[in-house]
């Protein structure tokens, strides 16, 4: 921000110098803009007319906010449950000192009111879920910047199940950025229309675990001394306290087993802070990332509400939709389209098909679901076409469907039958059409 621009905010003379290079974009008729796009004037107010939600005011919602309030936007919303944390602050920079320990949602609201004259953001400190159908549909699209992939799978699920034909207003884009260390991505999801979340799960497979034996006998990294010490050494050891990862008393101990551990093999570079980031499974976050990718959601936003130019994801089905950026090897970007899937849980309506080895105890069958990428389901509840086979959340159902986990597949379905799969938490159902193994 220059100084001119801050003055001019300060003095509040209702001019619009701050505003001539957005001006300028949106009152001329620009070589992609929609030719019955509206121009000038008007184009300004559908700008200030339109109501945006945003979910998540961390490391991209900061961002996120402060970019859709100097594009133009005044009605913005945002949702965060989370409350601000001293680690916080080193790139959340709509928080101080003394913040600390306040919503997210309300700070970074009044901060940047407090900043950008004439906008208006509305907080609301608590979960998405607590949100039904009809205050999504006020919105004219969603822009999320959160690090929970179940958040993500829970907005994406709603959005789709919100469209209705008959109504065009139904229909609300979700504009979806995230980040890891050094990469990103940002992606337009045009609900039913393009490619969902669900049928983007994939490309977000967890990590794969390091395989016990590993851990055990031949640790070959620093971080596989600390998952021993945290896995191995605190159950062997202390047994009966509940490890606490937010007690300095109870890293310390892991951070000087680890290390032990670390010297016996010859691994150098097991830290306190590693220690603390491995057993946290803290992601490293990068403010430099954060800002492009949340630069480019904004830039979607803007071209959305403005028809300046073609926002990602148009025309739909077959155009780019998904933009993926990296900084771990000097600097590389390419946007590509990701195809709806047809036997997509959330937007497809055809079963998967699942080879399945008939022999499989229900109990390992149900318990592969967390590691599938299309799935990621930790408490799946499991229905064939004639029975419960089982369910686990509700206690009486789960305690009548639990002697079914030590039988066999073969005994529990017939070859080439459909079965549903349902985690609670997401409020997706899954189709498999499952095939024997010969
Ligand atoms: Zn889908």
């Amino acid at each position: 921000m220059d100084e001119t621009t801050v003055a001019d905010m300060a003095n509040g003379d209702g001019s619009r110098i701050k505003w001539k290079f957005l001006d300028r974009i949106v009152s001329r008729q620009g070589p992609f803009a929609d030719p019955d796009n509206p121009i000038g004037e008007q184009a300004l107010q559908m700008l200030s007319s339109v109501k945006v939600l945003v979910i998540g005011a961390g490391g991209l919602g900061c961002e996120i906010l402060k970019n859709l309030a100097l594009s133009g936007f005044t009605d913005i919303h945002v949702i965060d449950m989370d409350t601000i944390d001293v680690s916080n602050l080193n790139r959340q920079f709509l928080f101080r000192q003394a913040d600390v320990g306040k919503h997210k949602a309300e700070v970074a609201a009044r901060f940047v009111e407090s900043r950008v004259r004439g906008v208006k953001i509305t907080p609301y400190c608590g979960k998405i879920q607590d949100k039904d159908e009809d205050y999504y549909m006020q919105f004219a699209f969603v822009v999320c910047g959160l690090d929970s992939i179940e958040a993500r799978r829970w907005i994406n699920a709603t959005l789709v199940g919100m469209v209705d034909e008959e109504n065009p207003d139904s229909l609300k884009p979700l504009i979806d950025g995230g980040t890891e260390g050094f990469k990103g991505q940002s992606k337009v999801i045009l609900p039913t229309m393009t490619s969902c979340i669900e049928c983007q799960l994939d490309l977000h497979a967890p990590r794969a675990a390091v395989p016990l034996c590993t851990l055990a006998t031949i640790p070959r990294q620093p971080q596989h001394c600390i998952e021993w010490a945290h896995i191995i050494a605190w159950d062997e050891e202390r047994k009966d306290i509940t490890l606490d990862n937010d007690d300095p008393e109870h890293i310390t101990w892991l951070y000087q087993k680890a290390l032990k551990r670390a010297e016996d093999f010859d691994i150098p570079g097991v830290t306190y802070s590693m220690t603390q980031g491995v057993v946290k499974n803290i992601i490293p976050a990068i403010a430099s990332t954060n800002a492009i990718i949340a630069a480019s959601c904004c830039n979607e936003a803007f071209k959305f509400a403005t028809g300046s130019n073609p926002s990602l994801a148009y025309p739909p089905p077959d155009a780019n939709n998904y933009m993926t950026y990296s900084g771990d090897d000097s600097i590389y970007t390419y946007t590509f389209t990701h195809e709806k899937k047809d036997d997509c849980p959330v937007c497809g309506n055809l079963a998967k098909t699942m080879e399945i080895d008939p022999s499989w105890t229900l109990q390992e069958f149900v318990e592969s679901f967390a590691e599938r990428p299309e799935a990621q389901l930790k408490k799946p509840s499991i229905r064939s076409e004639a029975k419960t086979l089982y369910m686990q959340s509700i206690a009486s159902l789960e305690e009548q469907t639990r002697p079914n986990l030590a039988k066999k597949l073969s005994e529990l379905v017939s070859d080439g039958e459909e079965i549903a799969v349902s985690d609670p938490a997401l409020q997706i159902s899954f189709k498999y059409k499952l095939v024997f193994k010969s």
